[in-house]
């Protein structure tokens, strides 16, 4: 047993960030600081210590590991998160302590599904058809691209409201996941929605809306992740875990 508690950065944003905390705050081995980037107005609450705001790029965020005595870093971002993922990495080097990722699997393809995979949201924005009523759930940092195609209808879903004002013509649905199969097939076919656009998420409680549209049979405009770069990575918080237990080990 150690006689100090590891200081562990895990940067937050998504359901398993805030499970990990959880797991190493019930730790004594573990004293987790979880950072959030301070975008949303009423986060669930996260066990242990966390802090909330850029950190001021990749520099900044060395000097915060550095400052705080932050001895392996957790990056447990979104998936489409691709600026912090990257800043965590090159800081991690600079202040020489280990970064791990917790990053859930993408949805996959099956049977049934009819994909289009784009490589990111500006190529969404383009492969909608023209007249298309367009279920859009890409949040609400990138929906003004959207709302700028006059051809189309858009309905666009997100937590909180979006930045600018939609266009009179445009549906904007706040809601919070998670969805069931049932409300998302009602949604569709009530709003008459023929093209679904979505980020491949992977996250079991937004993937109802593409077994939805499978069942409608609704094309999706999918948009794949971004790059990251290669670190020690799991899939599942209790794979996080076992990680950090061999990095210490
Ligand atoms: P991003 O493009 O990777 O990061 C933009 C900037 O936001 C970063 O350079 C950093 O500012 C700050 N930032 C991001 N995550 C942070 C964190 N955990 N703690 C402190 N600062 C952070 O990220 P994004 O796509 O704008 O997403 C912002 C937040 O929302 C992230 O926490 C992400 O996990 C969450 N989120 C994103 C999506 C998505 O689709 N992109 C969806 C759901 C949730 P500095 O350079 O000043 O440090």
């Amino acid at each position: 047993m150690p006689n100090k508690s590891i200081r562990i950065l895990v940067l937050g944003g998504t359901e398993e960030a805030r499970l990990l905390a959880s797991r190493l705050d019930g730790d004594d081995r573990y004293a987790p600081v979880t950072s959030l980037a301070g975008v949303t107005q009423d986060p669930e609450p996260i066990d242990g210590e966390t802090r909330s705001g850029g950190f001021g790029g990749a520099a900044g965020l060395e000097d915060f590991i550095k400052s705080e005595a932050v001895e392996l870093v957790i990056d447990a971002a979104h998936p489409f998160a691709a600026t912090i993922s990257a800043n965590a990495v090159k800081a991690s080097e600079r202040a020489g302590v280990a970064c791990l990722r917790l990053e859930r699997p993408p949805w996959g393809k099956g049977a049934g599904d009819n994909w289009t995979p784009v490589p990111d949201v500006e190529q969404a924005v383009r492969a909608i058809p023209e007249g298309a009523r367009a279920f859009v759930t890409v949040g609400r940092q990138e929906i003004a691209l959207f709302f700028a195609r006059g051809d189309i209808h858009v309905i666009a879903r997100m937590i909180e409201p979006p930045v600018e004002l939609p266009p009179a013509d445009a549906e904007v649905i706040l809601a919070r996941p998670p969805f069931t199969l049932a409300q998302e097939r009602n949604l569709m076919a009530e709003k008459k929605i023929s093209v679904l656009v979505t980020k491949n998420a992977g996250s079991a409680a937004t993937r109802p809306k593409v077994d939805a549209a499978r069942e409608l049979g609704l094309p999706v405009i999918m948009v794949s992740r971004p790059g990251k770069p290669t670190v020690p990575t799991a899939q599942t918080v209790e794979g996080v875990i076992d990680l950090v237990e061999r990095s210490i080990a």
